[in-house]
């Protein structure tokens, strides 16, 4: 385990609210069942518990929710989970979220990502580079000048953020989130995301607001094949997404499609296992991917609610599939090239897998 913690990786399928510590959660559980908006007891084994199946998941994202749409909790959340990210050697993270509207709470769709935003300025353990054109015009966002804490280099994080359109949402509500991605460009935002419960909806509702968002030059991923469903599937791939997510549920036809397309996959082994979207691990379609050199890059999903980290995503993968050390670091390092951030930030990227390189043995 310990190389896998060491070595430094790249996660670009994680959740906000699915990466929040189980300790946060109970915390903010507790505080609301104080307050008597919640009964406590109701919801403390939902939290805690490890295997639920994909509509389960679904259900305890309803409860999460609930414990998290106000500006304060976001920003918290978002700096611990960046804070995890980092104490995990994660160098660059494309965190992805679903801007909520809470009228209760004065929260608007803007006003949400402020606050992830404030979360992830509101870091201090760790340098964060949030934005590349944020840093040359001000110093607010980067730590740069910390550089050296109690005598030690400190680590840096690279984040972007991806806006995730939720598929119980509307046209109109997909539209005002690339709208409101494509204003926060310069603020860290590089992408959109299509997830949600892959039963609800039709992703056909989606479609101008991700054609809007490409014509605008925003790269765009989609959860794709979770669930059994070859015409959606189909459409999915013939959209050429930049990448997509989990591909657990293909057919051959789809299968020989993806690989024609070489669209990378974002693979969640551990939420996969844990949906039971898979049988089992040993029979995870990373083994077919990785075989056949098809562009894949292992991702958490959600870290939180699936109990598991990026280090531990790289050793399962590892103890599986019988790859060693060097494996793992060109599959991290591979990474790169299907980011969503700038040229500029792929360069620093490859700076620091170089230097990584010379301490692996
Ligand atoms: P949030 O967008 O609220 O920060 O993160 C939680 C949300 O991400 C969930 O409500 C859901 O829309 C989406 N999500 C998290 N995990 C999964 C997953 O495994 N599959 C899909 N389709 N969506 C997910």
């Amino acid at each position: 385990m310990e190389w896998c913690e060491s070595m430094p990786k790249i996660e670009l399928h994680a959740h906000l609210n699915g990466s929040i510590r189980d300790s946060t959660l109970l915390e903010l559980a507790r505080d609301l069942g104080e307050k008597g908006a919640i009964v406590f007891s109701d919801v403390e084994h939902v939290i805690l518990k490890n295997d639920r199946s994909l509509s389960e998941v679904f259900k305890l994202f309803d409860l999460i929710h609930i414990l998290t749409t106000d500006h304060e909790t976001v920003t918290r959340i978002t700096k611990e989970v960046i804070e995890d990210f980092a104490a995990d050697n994660v160098v660059y993270l494309e965190l992805r979220t679903t801007p909520k509207r809470n009228d209760s709470k004065g929260m608007s769709k803007r006003s949400y990502i402020e606050a992830v935003l404030e979360g992830i300025r509101s870091v201090n353990s760790v340098e964060v580079d949030l934005s590349h054109k944020l840093n040359m015009d001000t110093s607010a966002y980067s730590h740069a000048m910390d550089d050296v804490c109690n005598g030690t280099e400190r680590k840096k994080i690279y984040v972007r953020l991806l806006l995730s359109i939720d598929r119980r949402e509307t046209a109109e509500a997909a539209m005002e989130t690339v709208e409101l991605a494509l204003e926060m460009r310069d603020l860290g935002v590089v992408g959109i995301d299509l997830s949600g419960n892959p039963v609800v909806g039709d992703w056909l509702t989606f479609l101008p607001a991700l054609e809007f968002a490409r014509k605008q030059g925003l790269p765009i991923t989609l959860h794709c094949g979770e669930v059994p469903n070859p015409d959606e599937i189909r459409a999915m791939l013939g959209f050429l997404p930049r990448r997509i997510g989990h591909a657990c549920c293909f057919g051959d036809d789809e299968w020989k499609r993806l690989k024609q397309l070489k669209i990378p996959v974002e693979i969640c082994l551990t939420s996969n296992i844990r949906t039971e979207t898979i049988a089992s691990v040993d029979v995870h379609h990373f083994a077919d991917l990785y075989e056949s050199n098809h562009p894949l890059i292992l991702c958490t999903d959600d870290a939180g609610v699936f109990s598991t980290s990026l280090s531990t995503e790289y050793m399962l993968a590892s103890s599986t599939f019988g790859l060693g050390k060097r494996d793992m670091f060109q599959l991290a390092e591979k990474a790169i090239e299907f980011i969503f951030a700038s040229d500029k930030v792929k360069t620093e990227l490859k700076m620091i897998y170089t230097t990584a390189l010379k301490e692996l043995d």
